[in-house]
């Protein structure tokens, strides 16, 4: 990114653990809800972390087939809900943004990027967090949970006329990363502390905090009318490290 500046028609960011500093949250509030099964603890961890974005239901769906091997009620289901959203709304309100985050967000506001967010978050509770927050004025749109992340991505495309190629998502997980490979959208995964996933063997770049996009141009401002081809924006030369 030093180099040359990156231009994007839009920007895409996964919430917990690329806007806020909210991963470690939510990996305890799995530890605190399961608290009696201390058995089953670190296969819950473990799984939480592997599916980084994946929504809380599926979640619990699969400790108590795989896991607790008992079955689970609609009923249940939304009260297991509920519970985690009690333990962890609190915390991620107060919680710290990633650095970078709200500089990059004030800036594409200014610069006239888009900046829609994609998170596996229950949609209400991510609305709440999003306005409480004060970011609801740098949010283009937000859609957490049920909507799948490339359903969103599709959405996008629908209702913004943008291109994938054209823009750029942020995720610190595999979930992440997976929508936007099957959506064709370049992909940046930001380090969470403390997250497992190998990014370097799956060839994707990262950057350590999201200050490297406060230097993101807009391509519609940016681009050469001719340049079309070339005006994909090049992921790679952002990543730090
Ligand atoms: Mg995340």
């Amino acid at each position: 990114m030093e180099e040359r500046p990156v231009s994007v028609s839009a920007l895409i960011l996964d919430f917990d653990g690329v806007v806020v500093e909210s991963t470690e949250i939510k990996t305890q509030a799995f530890q605190e809800m399961f608290r009696k099964h201390p058995q089953h603890l670190g296969a819950i961890k473990e799984y939480h972390q592997k599916h980084l974005g994946m929504s809380r239901y599926k979640k619990f769906r699969w400790i108590y087939k795989t896991l607790l091997k008992k079955p689970l009620s609609k009923r249940k289901l939304k009260a297991l809900g509920a519970r985690f959203s009690n333990i962890v709304l609190e915390k991620v309100m107060r919680a710290p943004f990633v650095p970078g985050a709200l500089e990059t967000l004030m800036h594409c506001k200014d610069a006239g990027i888009p900046v829609f967010i994609i998170s596996g978050t229950p949609h209400r509770e991510l609305c709440r967090i999003i306005k409480k927050r004060g970011l609801g004025p740098l949010v283009t749109r937000a859609w957490g949970s049920p909507m799948e992340k490339s359903a969103a991505i599709r959405k996008i495309r629908a209702l913004y006329g943008l291109r994938s190629a054209d823009m750029l998502f942020i995720g610190d997980g595999v979930f992440d990363y997976d929508a936007a490979k099957k959506e064709g959208v370049p992909f940046i995964a930001r380090r969470s502390p403390g997250e497992p996933v190998d990014w370097a063997r799956l060839g994707v770049p990262t950057i350590a905090d999201l200050t490297p996009l406060t230097r993101l141009q807009n391509l519609r401002a940016t681009a050469a009318p001719a340049g079309a081809a070339g005006a994909t924006p090049s992921a790679v030369s952002m990543a730090n490290g």
